[in-house]
């Protein structure tokens, strides 16, 4: 199994002006891992990205590398290289002298016999090893060409072969794909990842892109104002939401007030729905998720919710379908196409319906609603069979 390599211990930091970005973070980083930083922009993904980076120093709490502290340790002694969204490589140099650049600076090493000195890597070293990078982000015979005459996605690898070239241990990327237009970088999200295997190295990736953060990662860390809401794989982090924050932010969602009567037993808009969730108060308020596309469209009379299509539009492979139940709109992603106006009925399995408790960010977000009983008048409440007695009021 991976090990851990690098972790931050207990880490805020706060800035000259008393704003505190990063607030009590504490996470570690697997070797081999590629892992990517979620969050709206401002949430503090850079910060964390230079903390790791030895860039900044974190106010408080310790950044440890393979258990040792290295908060004074400084970027170019750590095992950690970064690329920075701004390529930042050397318009007058070609690709192979960018590449070759940090190996032709002479580094600190030790002797054999545990003496310090300076260390120089020979003209055969520093070729095979630029020739082996170019090889690995796929510029071979790109050797000569100048970075004026390169695409935006051939100058990001060149970065990437800059600063693999000299074996870190982890790289750290910046939003590195942010300045490719959307096809390019699609592609470059299967390279990335195809480089971080072939390597074998661990990736800490920065992104506010939920889609990129699901397609790459072995890890997502779903952050927001400075604090870590979520930390899961892709699956997790868009099955099971830990909060209404984190579904809203990943992929379309649905939110709810519910109210747990029982394991596995939820109540939304006065009806009880199956799901799988457990270990809650008994009529404990929570916040549920369903997404669009777990939602299936049904006879009126089948449904176990009704409601009024309002608008539907065409996405290729399937409608997104808005319905209005009880004054509530749903985003419903169907095959089934269901004009406006239509009066339909819906199911939701139990694996669609995910139970989060109640958090500071419940009833934040878009869609979000909670049940009140004008809205059985406005939908004719005598449709609305009840599958169990006595739904409401139980003690
Ligand atoms: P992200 O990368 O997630 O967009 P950042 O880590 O760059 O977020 O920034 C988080 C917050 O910290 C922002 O509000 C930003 O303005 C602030 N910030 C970043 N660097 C500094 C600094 N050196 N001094 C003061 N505030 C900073
Ligand atoms: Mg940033």
């Amino acid at each position: 199994m991976s090990k851990e390599l690098i972790r931050l211990k207990d880490v805020s930091q706060t800035f000259d002006d008393g704003v505190t970005v990063l607030k009590d973070i504490n996470i570690y980083f697997n070797d081999k891992e590629f892992l990517t930083l979620l969050g709206p922009s401002g949430c503090g993904k850079t910060t964390m990205l230079r903390i790791i980076g030895g860039f900044q120093t974190p106010s408080t709490g310790d950044v440890l590398f393979d258990g040792v502290r290295i908060n004074d340790v400084p970027p170019y002694r750590r095992q950690v290289n970064t690329v920075f969204q701004k390529y930042a490589l050397f318009p007058h140099l070609n690709v192979y002298e960018n590449v070759a650049f940090g190996l032709r600076i002479p580094r600190e090493g030790t002797d054999p016999n545990g003496k310090k000195e300076k260390v120089k890597l020979s003209k055969a070293e520093i070729d095979a090893r630029v020739r082996e990078m170019l090889e690995v982000v796929s510029l071979k015979g790109f050797e000569h060409r100048s970075i004026a005459s390169l695409s935006g996605g051939q100058q990001q690898r060149v970065a990437i072969a800059r600063a693999l070239v000299n074996r870190p241990k982890v790289l750290l990327l910046d939003e590195p794909l942010g300045a490719l237009d959307m096809r390019l970088r699609k592609d470059m999200q299967q390279e990335l990842k195809r480089i971080q295997q072939q390597m074998g190295i661990t990736f800490i990736n920065v992104t506010h892109d939920q889609e990129e953060a699901l397609a790459m990662s072995d890890t997502v860390v779903v952050m927001n104002e400075g604090v870590i809401q979520q930390i899961g794989t892709p699956e997790d982090i868009y099955n099971e939401p830990k909060n209404a924050f984190v579904a809203d932010f990943i992929g379309e969602s649905n939110i709810v007030d519910g109210i747990m009567r029982a394991d596995r037993v939820v109540e939304i808009f006065n009806r009880r729905f199956a799901c799988l969730d457990a270990g809650f108060e008994k009529d404990e308020p929570v916040d549920v998720v369903i997404r669009p596309e777990d939602v299936d469209i049904v006879p009126e009379a089948e449904g176990q919710l009704r409601g009024v299509v309002t608008s539907v539009t065409f996405k290729g492979v399937h409608y997104d379908t808005i319905v209005d139940f009880y004054g509530f709109k749903w985003l419903i992603e169907t095959t089934d196409y269901c004009p406006v106006d239509s009066r339909i009925g819906i199911k939701i399995d139990p694996d669609g319906i995910h139970v989060m408790k109640k958090s500071k960010y419940s009833g934040l977000y878009g869609d979000y609603s909670s049940y009140s009983e004008e809205y059985d008048e406005i939908n004719d409440p005598t449709l609305l069979e009840s599958e169990e007695e006595g739904a409401g009021d139980e003690d």
